[in-house]
């Protein structure tokens, strides 16, 4: 049994973390939102009040954060993990996050004498609470290995990827094509339904052909097909708009830096853009079947913009 400290507790970090506890570890966690850290407590997490309580005597530090500027702020810094954790710990960042934030954090951990790695997942709020996310890990391979072993009850699958940062170069490609993928399912399933095909029908056909996809499996954008989509809630989010915005964004900047088009990538972006503009940024990212089916209403036209006119 290990003591982890886990520092972000979300829609992934908190069933992430429940799968820890399964596992038999003492889990110790820390997040500003009060409702967060509440919720873990729920499944076995004890609460701390600060990063510097959390990674007091911990084995492991994980964080499953929003975006680089939070790692970097959760690393960085006088309340900081570097500043707080002892040399011999573990440090394992799970967020998705922009490779030169990565690249920093793998500097500033490496210069104050830790081990650190980026292990990104995939497979969703459903994957992190069956316990079968896929864990992508950089980093000098010492440490990757030793990451592993703590990473196994929360994955299906653990792929060393390589140096430093090449482990967030795996999963913004990948999140790349899921959202391409989620933008093409939701034209598809809007217009079967259009066409008088029964959802359920058209799904079980698209499902074992050649217009299947994790997105169509999973996060199915009409409701009443896929029991772990959002879509049967509301669009309650299990991955943000926003979130989902900022990694095909991560992409982009990725391919402008090594002079790569990606003209549909760049199209899907906008989508969630409008979302956004739509005031539906905390919703979740399929919600962009409604840019389809036109039930979100177009965004609003700016004050400013009217006046022009
Ligand atoms: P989330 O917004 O649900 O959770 C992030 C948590 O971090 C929140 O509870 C927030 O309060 C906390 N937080 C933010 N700043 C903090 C700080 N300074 N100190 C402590 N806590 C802080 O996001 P999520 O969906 O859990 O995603 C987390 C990361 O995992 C993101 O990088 C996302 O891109 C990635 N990811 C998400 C999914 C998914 O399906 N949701 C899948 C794979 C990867």
């Amino acid at each position: 049994m290990a003591t982890v400290a886990w520092i972000g507790l979300g829609n992934m970090g908190g069933p992430m973390t429940a799968n820890m506890v399964k596992a038999g570890h003492a889990v110790r966690g820390f997040d500003l939102s009060t409702h967060a850290l509440e919720a873990a407590v729920a499944h076995g997490v004890t609460a701390t009040a600060s990063i510097a309580e959390a990674v007091q005597g911990a084995d492991v530090v994980f964080t499953m954060l929003p975006k680089g500027d939070h790692v970097r702020s959760v690393y960085f810094g006088e309340a900081g993990i570097l500043a707080h954790a002892a040399k011999e710990t573990l440090l394992i960042d799970s967020s998705t996050i922009d490779i030169e934030s990565a690249q920093a954090v793998h500097d500033a951990a490496a210069a104050a004498g830790f081990r650190f790695v980026d292990a990104p997942v995939s497979g969703g709020m459903s994957g992190a609470a069956a316990g079968t996310l896929t864990f992508m890990i950089g980093g000098e391979s010492g440490a990757v290995a030793e990451a592993s072993g703590y990473i196994e009850p929360m994955s299906a699958n653990i792929i060393p990827t390589g140096g430093a940062t090449t482990g967030q170069a795996a999963k913004i490609c990948n999140n790349l094509m899921l959202f391409i993928n989620l933008a093409s399912t939701s034209e598809g399933a809007v217009l079967a339904d259009r066409l008088g095909l029964d959802k359920q029908v058209f799904w079980d056909i698209a499902s074992v052909s050649s217009g299947d996809s994790w997105a169509l499996r999973t996060w199915y954008p009409l409701a009443g097909v896929v029991p772990t989509a959002a879509s049967n809630n509301g669009f309650a989010p299990t991955f943000t708009a926003e979130l989902a915005n900022k990694d095909i964004g991560l992409a982009i900047a990725a391919a402008r830096s090594t002079e790569t088009p990606l003209e549909i990538g760049e199209h899907v972006q906008q989508l969630f853009q409008r979302l956004i503009d739509g005031g539906q940024g905390a919703k979740d990212c399929t919600m962009i079947v409604s840019l389809v089916d036109g039930s979100l209403a177009a965004p609003a036209v700016p004050a400013s913009a009217t006046a022009l006119s």
